[in-house]
């Protein structure tokens, strides 16, 4: 693909030494990212290179090379250099490290960026494992709002960081939705991740337990930085599944009034490692308000999810409760419309079986790509049925649409005047999607572009 550099958005890597720049420049401009045009370092101490993202390029410049230790000297010096790169930045990848937390340097460098007037996404580094997750918790007080928590080394989070980069770029005209973008997580191989989140007492730790207790268990508990950080992998008849931070479920919080507070911001930072979700309730008590939070959580963050009613065996009105809570959810929930459902004990253990297979099949339709020529014949039918309305005196136009991505799966739709397309029409869209693709449960998103 022919490319000038010229007008490229520049997204620039920030970061005080060893925290492990390097490794996410690479991560980010590796083989999966087409490299379209390498460059020699502006300085000694940077590298910049043109690539692709996900169908947009961008220039990305790491801004590396010091060695001394001593905060001052180092500050300095990081910031002269940093300084006129950041200035040239479209968008700031300020990149801190889990396992050291928050080094003085760092203070030091977020005070300086938030005067800078730019996007600033705030990257926690080396999260692998649960040491990271609590970790990216800390940075909030950095001041740079939500922390991204991934893995430059291993790949976790680099996904929904490009996302966020994406988010923060300026609008493109032309961009090209012609292909899938080869998604880095696509890799077959790789073990599926898994989160169980929910309220305190919905028996997530007891449920973690007895799927130890049935499966086998080939790796972990992993060493990690403190006794509490623990990954595990299990493996079903279709391979490995991770649990990501089961170590935070083992740790109870001290603190009865923050106790509420911490399950969302700690089902949060879990939630973002995971690709499928199993949101436990107790079902004694039913939905409660918290629930809806937290799934909504899961839907905003694009993630699979799936409901697990724990505690079936102290009920006496199953078929009663399930309905209730079916209802509940589809009224509150209408983006997770058909979520799975698995209802069990997780203290005797008794349909607990039935947990792992919903994960894959939910898994399958968040992992769903329609077929190009299906997908247009439905868009024709749908808008013919119901025509896009009138806004201000004038039909709005859609005129195709495109799946861009899976994990949810994403539509581009392009026409005229789409950004005054209503809520409405655009449930109706989605609603059709999930219904003829049969994608029950999955988060599914629309963007539009204006074609000229
Ligand atoms: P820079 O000085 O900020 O560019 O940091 P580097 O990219 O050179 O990384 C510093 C050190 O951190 C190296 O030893 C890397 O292997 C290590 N590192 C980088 N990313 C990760 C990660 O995601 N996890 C862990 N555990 N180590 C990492
Ligand atoms: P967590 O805070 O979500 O990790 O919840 P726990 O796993 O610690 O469980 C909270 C309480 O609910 C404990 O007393 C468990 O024994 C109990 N519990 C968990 N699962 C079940 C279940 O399926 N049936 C019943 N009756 N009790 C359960």
């Amino acid at each position: 693909m022919a490319l000038s550099t010229k007008s490229l958005p520049v997204v620039v890597i920030a970061g005080r030494p060893n925290v492990g720049k390097s490794t996410l420049f690479n991560r980010l401009a590796g083989r999966r990212y087409a490299i379209v045009n390498d460059q020699p370092g502006v300085t000694r101490d940077r590298k910049s290179v043109d690539i692709m993202l996900r169908g947009r390029n961008v220039s990305l410049v790491d801004t590396a090379g010091w060695e001394e230790d001593d905060p001052q000297t180092v500050f300095g010096r990081m910031r002269q250099s940093s300084e006129s790169a950041v200035a040239s930045a479209d968008v700031v990848i300020f990149c801190v490290d889990a396992r050291s937390g928050i080094h003085p340097v760092d203070q030091h460098l977020a005070q300086w960026l938030r005067k800078q007037g730019k996007v600033i996404i705030l990257t926690v580094n080396k999260a692998e494992g649960h040491a990271g997750n609590v970790a990216a918790m800390e940075m909030y007080s950095l001041g740079l709002g939500e922390p991204y928590p991934v893995s430059a080394e291993h790949g976790d989070g680099v996904g929904d960081l490009i996302e966020a980069v994406l988010d923060a770029l300026p609008n493109e005209e032309d961009e090209d939705f012609d292909a899938f973008e080869d998604d880095e997580n696509d890799n077959i191989d790789r073990p599926l991740k898994l989160a169980i989140i929910g309220r305190p007492n919905a028996g997530k730790s007891t449920l973690v337990n007895q799927l130890l207790g049935e499966q086998r268990v080939i790796t972990g508990p992993e060493a990690g930085l403190t006794r509490d950080s623990i990954t595990v992998r299990l493996r079903d008849e279709e391979g490995e599944i991770e649990l990501v931070d089961t170590a935070g479920l083992r740790r109870k919080a001290r603190i009865d009034e923050t106790l509420e507070k911490m399950s969302v911001s700690a089902s949060l930072v879990a939630l973002k490692m995971a690709e499928v979700v199993v949101l436990v309730i107790d079902a004694e008590l039913g939905v409660h308000e918290q629930d809806l939070q937290i799934a909504r959580l899961v839907e905003r963050e694009g993630r699979c999810c799936i409901l697990a009613l724990n505690k079936w065996d102290i009920l006496e009105n199953r078929d009663e409760v399930r309905q209730q809570i079916k209802d509940r959810i589809e009224i509150s929930l209408t983006q997770m419309s058909g979520i799975f459902t698995v209802s069990f004990s997780a203290l005797t253990g008794r349909g607990v079986h039935k947990l792992l297979p919903t994960v894959r099949r939910a898994y399958a339709v968040w992992n769903k790509r329609v077929p190009t020529g299906a997908l247009n014949r439905w868009f024709e039918e749908a808008i013919t049925r119901h025509n896009p309305p009138m806004v201000e005196g004038r039909r709005l136009k859609i005129r195709y649409i495109t799946q861009i991505k899976a994990r949810p799966p994403t539509f581009v739709l392009f026409g005229t005047r789409t950004s005054k397309i209503p809520m409405d029409y655009q449930r109706y869209l989605v609603n059709g999607l999930r219904a003829t693709f049969d994608m029950p449960g999955t988060p599914i998103r629309l963007q539009f572009r204006d074609s000229k």
